[in-house]
């Protein structure tokens, strides 16, 4: 197979984090770029793939970055180079202040989610707003406002957050040419922000149904998901966080706004992991989500804000609704039922998963075709023949840096980049080769249609995209 390769990277390429997403991101870059190979690093303080590594002359430096060593790691990697790209693919790291220093060195950064330095998830002094992505968020775009343009970093940009933007955006467009709504150039995020109200998209779910399944039973006691446990228990046990719309006319009782910022989204007082919504996918049809909280929910109901952000014309609610994988789901009854998290984890990977699939895509509803799924349905059978080393999910995010760091080195000198403000056609452009179907569906699905839980009686019946009724418990 030849493959294209999209850029040339100068000096050297640090991996901060080899887990199940290094492992599978280190392939497509060794296929995609033209660098020099003396100069990859991989920076991780557990030594699982240190065989792996040797074997592909990739040099393994055995430590954690921490807030004390992460300056003196990193400017020795990167001294005395020109350019450079740091891909941070690590828990427990400062994403902003690595993201900072690699600006000051004129790095290029990437990552897939605002981590902060350990303590902050778990944080017991902390208040739940404390603890929220909202938080997380905010001081990157309180940084992007103090240090406008210079060397580009990209953050968040996996799958969700990430790709999922991209589709947001793909969907619109689709909705507007099978409604017939014509709409001038798009250019500014006003002029997109605009084209999602004008088509009457209330709201979005970030609706994934993932089935992929090893042969054996869950074991007992073992947290078993597709990729990182800790990246999920991290966030699970967040507060549910959502974008809140304009349309909503309902706030559940322990649900709040935040005082500063953007103030685009709520926070609930309850773990995102423990908050169920009704969702649709295009395997399953109606499904139960997981409110997880998300970076994507609160930018994109930032980006499509329409008019001051304090008393908005328009915005869409926004929030993550995410069946895991059922081996994921039986480890959260477990977790929570035990009152603490296993100690044993585990990431399926491709050698054991028989079957399933993820199916990861944006769900737009409230609009004259009423909802509207766009996604990525890759199973594992097709992820194995696209990329080695990750399952589909892991596939789903690698693509999604891939496409970001192609991005990048085509924009140097773009600042602080969310993937709501990147090009989604150059970047699906890269992404959408390893992505299996990319489909849309549309669905007279709603809310209240399929329920049969009728003794809520809460479900408001005049508008069935209330986030009142898409709650579950
Ligand atoms: P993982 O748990 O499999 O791997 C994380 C790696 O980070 C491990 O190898 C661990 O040893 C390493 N690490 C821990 N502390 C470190 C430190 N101080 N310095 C350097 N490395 C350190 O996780 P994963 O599934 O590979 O996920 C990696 C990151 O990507 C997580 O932050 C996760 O939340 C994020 N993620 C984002 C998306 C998305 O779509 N945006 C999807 C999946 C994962």
């Amino acid at each position: 197979m030849s493959y294209p390769v999209y850029a040339k990277i100068k000096g050297p390429i640090v991996i901060v984090g080899f887990g199940s997403i290094g492992r599978g991101t280190l392939p497509l870059i060794e296929r995609h770029f033209d660098y020099d190979a003396k100069k990859i690093y991989v920076v991780d303080p557990s030594d699982a793939h240190a065989n792996f590594l040797r074997q592909r002359g990739v040099t393994f430096h055995h430590l954690g970055l921490t807030r004390d060593n992460y300056r003196a790691v990193l400017g020795e990697l990167f001294k005395g180079t020109e350019g450079g790209f740091c891909v941070n693919l690590s828990v427990d790291t400062g994403s902003l202040d690595i993201m900072k220093y690699c600006r000051e060195l004129g790095v290029l950064y990437i990552d897939t989610v605002v981590e902060p330095w350990p303590g902050f998830y778990f944080n017991p002094d902390a208040s739940p707003a404390e603890r929220s992505n909202y938080a997380l968020r905010e001081a990157v775009r309180a940084e992007k406002r103090a240090s406008p343009g210079g060397t580009t970093a990209v953050s968040c940009c996996g799958a969700n957050p990430g790709m999922v933007s991209w589709f947001v955006k793909e969907a619109l467009l689709n909705i507007a040419a099978d409604t017939g709504h014509e709409h001038d150039a798009l250019g500014s995020r006003e002029d997109w922000a605009r084209l999602m109200m004008d088509l009457g998209v209330k709201g979005i779910h970030i609706a994934e149904r993932d089935t992929q399944a090893p042969a054996y039973p869950k074991p007992a006691n073992v947290f078993v998901n597709t990729w990182s446990v800790e990246g999920f228990l991290s966030e699970g046990f967040q507060p549910a966080e959502l974008g809140w719309g304009t349309h909503e006319n309902w706030m559940p009782d322990n649900a709040h706004a935040h005082d500063k910022g953007c103030k685009a989204a709520i926070y609930i007082d309850y773990p995102g992991a423990l908050t169920k919504v009704h969702t649709w996918c295009p395997t399953p049809g109606p499904q139960y989500g997981f409110l997880v909280t998300h970076n994507e929910a609160i930018s994109i109901a930032d980006y499509y804000t329409v008019g001051d952000s304090e008393a908005p014309a328009y915005r869409p609610t926004c929030h993550y609704a995410y069946h895991p994988c059922n081996m994921a789901v039986l480890s959260l009854h477990e977790c929570f039922g035990a009152g603490k998290p296993q100690t044993e984890h585990k990431v399926l990977d491709e050698n054991e998963i028989i079957e399933g699939k993820d199916e990861l895509g944006v769900l737009l509803f409230g609009h004259q075709k009423n909802a509207y799924w766009y996604g990525s349905r890759l199973s594992m059978e097709e992820a194995r023949k696209l990329a080695p080393y990750q399952n589909a999910t892991g596939l789903q995010v690698t693509s999604a840096v891939l496409a970001g760091m192609v991005w990048a080195l085509e924009n140097p000198q773009a600042g602080i980049v969310e993937t709501d403000e990147m090009d989604h056609v150059c970047c699906l452009e890269v992404q959408k080769p390893y992505l299996g179907p990319v489909e849309g569906h549309y669905t007279d699905w709603t809310p209240i249609s399929s329920r049969w839980d009728r003794f809520n009686e809460d479900i408001d019946e005049s508008d069935p995209w209330q986030f009142r009724n898409i709650l579950a418990s």
